[in-house]
């Protein structure tokens, strides 16, 4: 992670009809990190993204991206994002190389699919087709789809929802991997164990305003610090540990 604001947003709000789902809210992403929107359901975290995306309209605020005004350029903005989309967005007869290379050319840009197969470990699965993959592995595509124009900040909306918790931590991995290659991550989830061993820096947010920001570590300590404690004695494990544990960490062929 850098110190540098690859994304700031100030002030932003959108109505739909009378209905305020962002009522203001302002914060920055430094390049480098992985920075969860944390919240329930209905908070405002997907109108968010999608209007940092160029997406959706906003109702007020600013929103600068990479230096880009999105009033102004949200055509420059566009170049160097990679957004996930809602898998139905996908020809379910293609293969993947075929998606792939229909992908680059909707972005106007070389591709190798099967090096780009290989970064999310679904080379075996080229040939084929998207509805014949598993939860998890659809996941994997979606997240390669979003690298094809090599985007300096990728956006994924709830990408493990649904996945089991092998499929889960192994896209864990995957997401820090893009990271490690330079990639700013924005991620949106209500799994709070994959917030914290996940991001960097979390935003809460609560019926369209956040609530906290800070990293999942600062957050904790302050709870701490104000003499909360867990009701129940803890533990050294969780039943996940136990699943992982008996079931053990490789996917399995359906993930
Ligand atoms: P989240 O992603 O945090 O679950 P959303 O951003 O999807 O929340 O939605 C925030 C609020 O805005 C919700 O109450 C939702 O019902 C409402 N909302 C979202 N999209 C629309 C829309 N197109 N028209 C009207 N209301 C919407
Ligand atoms: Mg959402």
């Amino acid at each position: 992670m850098t110190d540098e604001i690859i994304i700031s947003v100030n002030n932003l709000t959108k109505n739909y009809g009378q209905f305020e789902a962002v009522k203001g809210i302002s914060f920055e992403v430094r390049e480098g990190e992985i920075f969860g929107l944390l919240g329930p359901n209905g908070a405002g975290k997907s109108t968010t993204l999608e209007i940092i995306e160029t997406l959706r309209e906003k109702t007020g605020g600013q929103v600068m991206v990479d230096g880009f005004n999105l009033d102004k350029d949200p055509g420059e903005i566009k170049k160097i994002i990679g957004v996930q989309l809602q898998t139905s967005g996908y020809y379910p007869g293609l293969t993947l190389i075929e998606l792939i290379e229909l992908f680059g050319g909707l972005y106007n840009q070389p591709v190798k699919p099967l090096e780009l197969l290989d970064t999310v470990n679904l080379r075996d699965k080229a040939k084929a087709k998207y509805k014949e993959l598993s939860g998890g592995q659809k996941q994997r595509f979606s997240i390669a789809t979003t690298l094809i124009n090599q985007p300096r900040i990728i956006f994924l909306d709830e990408p493990t929802t649904g996945l089991d918790p092998q499929a889960r931590r192994n896209l864990w991995d995957l997401i820090r991997a893009i990271r490690d290659r330079g990639t700013t991550v924005i991620i949106t989830t209500h799994y709070m164990d994959e917030a914290e061993v996940l991001c960097d820096r979390v935003a809460i947010i609560d019926s369209g305003r956040i609530i906290a920001m800070e990293s999942p570590d600062r957050l904790i300590d302050r709870l701490v610090a104000t003499g909360f404690e867990r009701p129940k004695e803890v533990k050294q494990a969780n039943l996940e540990d136990v699943f992982i544990h008996l079931t053990g960490h490789a996917l399995r062929p359906e993930n």
